[in-house]
């Protein structure tokens, strides 16, 4: 069994969909919980709602430990409070899950700054503002597990998302580089990309949403947040069960010895463009350096 006796697990945006899911199988599994929610609006706009209270004596009730806190991610004093909170209930910080999320789609054209920064500083800053103070501890007590909620918007491209596909890439990019400063420390940062029936897609899933229940994207999370986990740097798109890993691939390319053949030209380009996207024989990078190794050999030639 995986197993989080005597971890510290904080999930933001837990109040209710995806991240409430989180932090129940956490808390099933043992895991302490700091239940972050300020229950906001889909838009992020301010509620009476206090979905974090729920859910944390939902997971009391059910014999689990856990305690709400009302900040939001976006504010980088509530963020670190977040933080403070685990280690004052509990003792320590073992994992952060960064799940909170608003939606202000508009059509690229329409959109205004007050909708792009609204969606930046919920989904991507207010992971650097949470995960840098549990950051810190981890490197201190050699362990860690951290989880980036993206998303196919990001990955692949949805129409009318300028800001959220912007954002949801932007903790790949944030994923990417910790993954690498944390090795060393035993800190693993991963990626998921769900599709679940939450009230943030409750207008758009159609008949498939009874097919995509929050519970089915957790285990993955919970996976990623363990000891076990075996892998670091890496996205897992997740949806009613069909788990599979989605990553960024380089093709073997085309290569024009300067040198031998000259210059590049651009229609250079044109004329290899098939050979340049050939994905037969694609490499994943697992940094920069791999792709300075592939480069080198070449250019040295
Ligand atoms: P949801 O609206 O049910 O839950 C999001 C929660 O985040 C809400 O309870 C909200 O109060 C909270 N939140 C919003 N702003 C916050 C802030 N500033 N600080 C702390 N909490 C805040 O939506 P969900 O579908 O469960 O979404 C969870 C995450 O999954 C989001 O990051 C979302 O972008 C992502 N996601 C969801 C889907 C999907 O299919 N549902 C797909 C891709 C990505």
């Amino acid at each position: 069994m995986i197993d989080f006796s005597d971890r510290v697990a904080l999930v933001t945006g837990a109040g209710r969909g995806l991240g409430a899911s989180h932090a129940r199988l956490l808390a099933s599994r043992g895991a302490a919980v700091v239940v972050n929610d300020p229950g906001v609006a889909t838009d992020g706009t301010a509620s009476e709602a206090r979905p974090a209270d729920e859910i944390t004596a939902e997971i009391k009730e059910a014999g689990g430990a856990a305690v709400a806190d009302y900040g939001s991610v976006s504010n980088p004093q509530e963020a670190e409070a977040m933080v403070q909170r685990a280690i004052e209930e509990f003792g320590r910080i073992d994992i952060v899950v960064n799940n909170a999320g608003i939606l202000r789609d508009k059509a690229f054209h329409n959109l205004e700054w007050p909708n792009l920064e609204a969606v930046l500083d919920v989904h991507l800053k207010g992971a650097f503002y949470v995960t840098q103070p549990a950051f810190r501890h981890m490197r201190e007590q050699s362990y860690g597990r951290i989880v980036m909620t993206s998303s196919n918007s990001g990955l692949l491209g949805n129409f009318g998302q300028a800001n959220y596909g912007a954002a949801k890439m932007g903790l790949v990019g944030l994923m990417n580089v910790l993954a690498l400063e944390g090795v060393k420390y035993d800190i693993k940062v991963n990626s998921v990309a769900p599709v679940a029936h939450t009230r943030m897609t409750e207008d758009i899933l159609g008949p498939i949403a009874e097919k995509l229940e929050p519970s089915q994207v957790s285990p993955v999370v919970v996976y990623l947040c363990s000891e076990r986990c075996a892998v670091t740097g890496e996205v897992y798109s997740a949806a009613g069960g069909v788990v599979s890993r989605m990553f960024i691939g380089l093709t073997p390319g085309w290569f024009k010895h300067p040198d031998k053949e000259g210059a590049l030209t651009p229609e250079d380009i044109e004329a290899h463009l098939d050979e340049i996207r050939d994905e037969e024989g694609y490499i994943v990078p697992a940094s920069n350096q791999d792709e300075l190794q592939k480069l080198a050999p070449l250019l040295f030639s």
